[in-house]
């Protein structure tokens, strides 16, 4: 397995998008717990988000050199590396930051403070993504000049997925990292309790607006070249997939828990906590919109569609 993997290292899991920005591919294709990185070859070195290939991490802080790691959010599959370079600085967007300094805060932003899954979620995110509380040196907000020796960032906060999801445009090379605004199959995540559909679809709308020549995600297929329009209405287009879905589910009235086991994200044979977590999280946030728009009611404990 070593073999093959260093085999691969020179080819598959490190591709060059321009001559001083590589992009590191996540294992398992960046399917969490994995998300791709990009490396910045320039100003010591920069790695954006930390999910992606240890070994490779580790190589490339040996032999090109690693003094910032960028995080585009604080979500496990971006930091689940971070705990190996406690001696490189972090910097990441002022929204985010909290969340990556403390481990409470994370879990508040999760919204599992409470809930059921927290005993859960604790040792997953502090024992398998070892979860450590990050000084972070450089609070970064929307629009700011990033500076990495020759190579110049603009950063792009694109609330939604998190309060302070950093998108960085590369305006020379014409490359633009979307990170979890992925274009993925799967479809958004809003599930976090700052979370929020509405933002989400407005900052797809404003990244696939910015027309860069090469976006990359961090998650499945990293690098999508041209125009993203299709792409990310097919990608928003899962919001109101889940929602219609939902609608015909509440034609009865049901419970929190009945909505959950019918698992209208995840699909069928997906038990356990984690996606019952992801359930309730993102199917919360659907029901927030339609009780607001009284598209539904509650009584007691049931929710039910009106009309
Ligand atoms: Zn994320």
């Amino acid at each position: 397995m070593r073999a093959e993997r260093q085999e691969e290292s020179g080819t598959k899991l490190i591709q060059r998008l321009a001559e001083r920005i590589w992009l590191i591919e996540g294992g398992k294709g960046g399917r969490y717990p994995y998300a791709h990185s990009l490396y910045i070859r320039d100003g010591g070195g920069v790695l954006i988000d930390c999910g992606s290939d240890l070994q490779e991490i580790l190589r490339l802080k040996k032999e090109d050199g690693l003094r910032t790691v960028v995080m585009t959010h604080y979500h496990e599959d971006h930091f689940f590396f971070l705990h190996a370079l406690p001696d490189v600085e972090v910097w990441a967007s002022a929204e985010d930051a909290p969340a990556l300094e403390s481990f409470e805060t994370l879990l508040d932003r999760y919204g599992l403070l409470g809930s059921e899954w927290e005993t859960f979620f604790r040792s997953l995110l502090s024992e398998k993504f070892s979860y450590r509380p990050r000084g972070i040196a450089r609070r970064i907000s929307d629009g700011e000049r990033l500076t990495f020796g020759r190579t110049e960032a603009t950063a792009v906060i694109a609330p939604g997925h998190t309060p302070g999801h950093l998108c960085l445009q590369f305006p020379a090379d014409g490359i633009l990292f979307l990170a979890d605004y992925d274009l993925s199959d799967f479809g958004p995540w809003y599930g976090d309790k700052p979370g929020s559909i509405e933002e989400f679809r407005r900052s797809t709308k404003r990244l696939a607006d910015i027309g860069a020549k090469i976006h990359v995600v961090s998650h499945d297929i990293p690098v999508h070249s041209g125009d993203i329009g299709s792409k990310a209405a097919a990608y928003l287009s899962h919001i109101d997939r889940r929602e219609e879905a939902l609608r015909g589910f509440l034609r009865q009235p049901r419970t929190m828990r009945e909505i959950i086991d019918r698992r209208i994200v995840y699909g069928d044979g997906r038990p356990g906590p984690w996606f019952d977590y992801g359930e309730w999280a993102l199917m919360t946030k659907h029901l927030e919109g339609m009780l607001a728009r009284g598209e539904a009611s509650r009584h007691g404990d049931r929710y039910a569609a009106r009309g």
